[in-house]
């Protein structure tokens, strides 16, 4: 893998030219248009490939190689933030979004009031699990088809896009109008299903798994956006640490880390990150100080009676009182 960035000015036709000159000695060429210059990705077997001539054209401003083993997640290959538009929506490169809902879909009304509250509330995405990947065969494992039925629902009743978890492959009809489908911690390095989910362009939520590093995490990121989809959001929801007084630790040293390796944006998910009410809102907060682009959060209207994750869930009314410190939080740490 090689990064060449061109110099200003640079025509169409010129690039052109080096690209075909590329292509005929083997290489895959990835072009990224920024706003002050464009960057070719040479992928594939570069190691033939003379550094010094390439350098010495014109148009080349530099050459690099790359040796992180993620390339197409690296910010040397894309300078600019990756930004993902979902339903008017966006998350990264300076876009704050908060996804806001159950931990799982329960019934129609469960999901139709949290998602009018949270909507109400400011939240722009609504979450919802419909397929649950619970430690205990014996809970409740969701609703699956009709899990994502009513979430469907509830995006119509409410404008709200919405995220939900796939675990199979074989699953991925049922979320042709799901507008991010999200892979679970668990899954983090199921690779067949990264690899499936880089064939298509739905946007992906990536969560990274309970005992991964980030290089393991922008490694799963990057099964699928070799596969083509370049829509990957980025979530840190806590790791497996030896202290156990909160669900998870929370590596919040995740969001700047990961944002400078990669361009693509990065959420921070602070229910299961603490598995407890009352550290949701100081961790939520936290996030949005170090620089998160954006939050999941979990909300219930009955948490007494979730089926799932209830001493995580927010009430409404704490969810509201959440969304307004975090809009103060962002206008102190805006630059
Ligand atoms: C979830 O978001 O519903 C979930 C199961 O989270 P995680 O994969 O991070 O445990
Ligand atoms: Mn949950």
């Amino acid at each position: 893998m090689m990064i060449t960035v061109l110099k200003k000015g640079t025509t169409q036709g010129q690039m052109e030219h080096l690209i075909h000159w590329l292509k005929n000695q083997g290489l895959d060429v990835h072009i990224s248009h920024g706003e002050n210059m464009t960057i070719l990705g040479l992928i594939g077997n570069t190691s033939k490939i003379d550094m010094e001539l390439l350098g010495s054209l014109d148009i080349v401003e530099s050459v690099k190689r790359v040796s992180d083993p993620f390339k197409q997640v690296n910010r040397q290959f894309q300078p600019e933030d990756t930004v993902i538009e979902v339903g008017g929506v966006k998350i990264g490169g300076g876009h704050f979004a908060v996804m806001a809902g159950p931990c799982s879909v329960e019934t129609e009304e469960q999901i139709i009031e949290v998602a009018m509250k949270v909507k109400a509330a400011g939240a722009q995405i609504l979450r919802g699990g419909a397929f649950k990947p619970r430690t205990s065969p014996y809970d409740f494992q969701g609703l699956k088809g009709e899990g994502i039925r009513l979430l469907l629902e509830a995006k119509k009743a409410t404008g709200l896009p919405i995220v939900t978890e796939i675990m199979n492959a074989n699953f991925l009809d049922l979320f042709a109008d799901v507008d991010i489908i999200q892979v679970g911690a668990r899954n983090m390095q199921n690779f067949d299903l990264l690899k499936e989910l880089g064939k298509t362009d739905k946007p992906i939520l990536l969560k990274r798994g309970l005992a991964n590093t980030l290089k393991e995490f922008l490694m799963s990121a990057e099964y699928i956006m070799s596969e083509g989809n370049q829509n990957i959001i980025l979530c840190e929801r806590g790791i497996r640490t030896f202290d156990t007084y909160s669900r998870n630790t929370l590596d919040l040293t995740a969001v700047p880390a990961l944002h400078e390796m990669s361009h693509l944006p990065v959420i921070v998910d602070p229910s299961h990150a603490t598995g407890k009410v009352r550290f949701v809102p100081p961790m939520a907060m936290a996030a949005v100080a170090c620089g998160a682009d954006g939050v999941m959060v979990e909300v219930h209207n009955d948490p007494m009676h979730a089926l799932c994750d209830g001493a995580q869930s927010l009430r409404p009314e704490q969810f509201a009182d959440l969304m307004e410190r975090l809009r103060i939080v962002r206008r102190a740490v805006e630059q």
